[in-house]
This record gives C-alpha cells, structure tokens and sequence, in this order.
C-alpha cells in the first residue's frame, strides 16, 4: 500500500474534499498561474486575491440563488463564534430571542445567546436524546421576538431539517454547517445564514454568512463592541477588514467550481445526497435488528447517519475494522456513541457502496 493511497472519507469535519479541487490547489500552490507566487504568498488586497474572493462569492450567489439584498460575508472563528456574533448584534439585555433545541449545537448557541438577553424555547428533544425535528405544528415562534434559531442539521445527532421550518414572521437564522450546499434551501426565508467551511464546502479556517439586508438594519449599534464581532464591520469593509483566511476561501472556491460545473449544482447534489442516504439508510432498516439507526425515519439527515450495533464493544470493533477496509472517520461522537457515517458532498457513492459492503461482512461475522 503507498504511503499516499486515499481512504474512503466519512469524518464529520474537517471532512473529505472532493480530489480535483484538492488536485487544482496542489497543482498551484507553489505558483497560482500568471501570479508570479502562491495564493499563500499574494496580498489579500491585491488584484489576484481580489479575483479569487468575488468568484468565489458570484459563485456562491449563482448556486444558491442569493437575491442582491443579502451580503455574503467570508468570515473566521467558525460557527461557534457566530453562535456569539448573532446574540451581541440582534439580542439585548431585555429582549428575547427563541431557539430550537435539537443537539449539541443548537444547546451551544443556546448558552451564548443567555450570555446576552432571554432565550425562550420553542421546541425540545432532549429527553430522548434528540432523535427528531419537530413538524410545523408542534411549535410557536413569539411574535416579538428578536429573531428565530434553528440548526439545520445537527451534525451530532444525525437529525436533519429536510424543509425550511415555520418563523410566524420572526427573522430566522440558520446555523447550517453541517448541510450548506447538501441540499435546496430557499435563502429568502432567512435573515441569516452561517456555515463553518470544514463539513460541507472547504477546508477550516472560513466561515460563511449570509445576511438579509433587512435584518442587517436591525443590528444594535453598540460601541463597546469589539469590532470583529461586529457584522457592520463585516459588512462595510467586504470581509476585508483585517486580512482573510485568503488560502481557505481559495479552497472554497474550487469547490463551488466543482460543485457547479461538475455535480451539477444544488439539483445534482441533492439527488446523489439522497441515494447515498438511503442506500445506507437501507442497510440498517434491512439488518434484522442488528444495527439500529439513531434518528426518527422522518428526520433523519442525509449528511450524517448515526446507528449502533448490539454492543458498545460492538461499536468500537466496527470502526476499528472499518478503519483495516480503508474506511475513516466511523466512530460516534463522544456524546451519543455509536457510529456515525458522514456523507457530505465530497463522499462518493462509490464509498458509501463500500460501507455498505462492509457493513454487511461485519455483521454475518459477529
Ligand atoms: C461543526 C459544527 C459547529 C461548530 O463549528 P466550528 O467551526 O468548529 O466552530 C456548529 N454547528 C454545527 C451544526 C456544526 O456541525
């Protein structure tokens, strides 16, 4: 085996990239052609770079359908410093913002968001170890509220919304990490939209936000402030306040361009997403019991499937061995166990129909 042979890739972040993006950036790293340097080496202010970001952003904005009134913002600290970045710009001490509890995540941006004003509750799973999305009518969104928090998928727990849920009007924000770009979603229903890189679309080290100009002019103007967490300034400067994650927006970049001119975009994705989803989603319903799915059959995601085998020693084998077969990243987040296959974009169906061979050896094994 060379010490350079590429495993099939389902961690959950950083996560697999699709091989011609990591190709083109290896192929000019040492010299970005007609540049006379490295991407890593050009002044985030110069022309290059300059060309690098609005491509990048044009081709976001095309994928996605992103109307003129949203700005894109190109941003670092990852969604855990948007979980705070949103609170201190729309949330005030005597206002309430409401939040969905479905994971992990979404109770970490509930903590920061109580840092900052109320946090009113609408939906909770916790007592079953967050297996579901709730449907439109299990839940209220108060009026007054400053704005709506949803995570769209949680990462953690393999529960995914597959729709734009209800906001009664309230402006919604949308933590997407783990399924920007997985999927259709219809930017006009949200204020805010933010993505760390790392899952779905990039390398680590970029954050990408997108704001609703509307929403923007709600922004509570506070000097005390610090600036880089201030979207005005975000807004204002272009994300080019201090200097980018130049190399990391690059990457992102070749992605898009994948994404774009060889999955066939959003509609192409979201078809291979779903067969990719089923076929391993098939595999576990079709197992006689012996592996059991974490999420509920109408929630669960197609980014990142969680089941279990009969043993929690069971688990640990399945990785382990998964891991002999040329397949990384199975194990099951320290705080649900199990295992966990995360099938972004970059993972192909080729490596998914791998897991499914193996899951199959591995269970008439044991
Ligand atoms: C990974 C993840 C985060 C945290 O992202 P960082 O970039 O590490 O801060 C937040 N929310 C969701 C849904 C995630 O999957």
């Amino acid at each position: 085996m060379s010490q350079y042979e590429r495993f099939y890739n389902f961690s959950a972040g950083p996560a697999a990239l699709p091989l011609p993006a990591l190709e083109e950036a290896a192929r000019d790293l040492v010299c970005y052609p007609n540049a006379g340097a490295s991407v890593l080496e050009l002044s985030h202010r110069g022309k290059v770079i300059d060309g690098i970001i609005k491509e990048a952003e044009a081709r976001l904005r095309r994928i996605l359908n992103i109307p003129d009134n949203y700005y894109v913002m190109f941003l670092q600290g990852g969604a855990t410093t948007q979980f705070s970045m949103v609170p201190v710009n729309f949330l005030s001490e005597d206002g309430t913002a409401v939040y969905m509890e479905q994971g992990t995540w979404s109770k970490k941006a509930i903590a920061e968001a109580k840092r900052v004003g109320n946090v009113e509750i609408a939906w909770s799973d916790k007592e079953n170890n967050f297996t579901r999305v709730p449907a439109d009518d299990e839940y209220e969104v108060r009026a007054d509220a400053k704005y709506f928090h949803i995570t769209s998928n949680e990462t953690i727990h393999g529960v995914e919304f597959l729709r734009d849920p209800k906001s009664n009007g309230v402006p919604m924000v949308c933590d997407a990490s783990s399924d920007f770009l997985g999927r259709p979603i219809d930017i006009t229903k949200y204020a805010l939209v933010y993505a760390g890189a790392q899952k779905n679309i990039g390398p680590a080290g970029v954050t990408v936000s997108i704001l609703s100009d509307d929403f923007y002019k709600k922004l509570i103007d506070d000097d005390r402030r610090p600036i880089m967490m201030n979207y005005k300034t975000h807004v204002e400067n272009k994300s080019l306040y201090n200097t980018c994650p130049v190399f990391a927006i690059y990457m992102v970049g070749l992605v898009l361009k994948w994404l774009e001119e060889e999955k066939g975009g959003i509609a192409g994705i979201y078809k291979e997403n779903q067969a990719k989803a089923e076929m391993l989603y098939k595999a576990i319903d079709e197992s006689n019991g012996f592996y059991r799915g974490h999420a509920a059959a109408d929630s669960r995601s197609i980014m990142n499937v969680t089941w279990r085998t009969p043993s929690d020693d069971l688990d640990k084998e399945f990785a382990k061995e998964a891991e002999a077969h040329k397949m990384l990243g199975l194990k099951g987040h320290r705080s649900v166990g199990g295992i966990r296959a995360s099938i972004y974009n970059a993972t192909s169906l080729e490596a998914v129909e791998a897991l499914v061979k193996f899951m199959a050896e591995f269970k008439n094994k044991h």
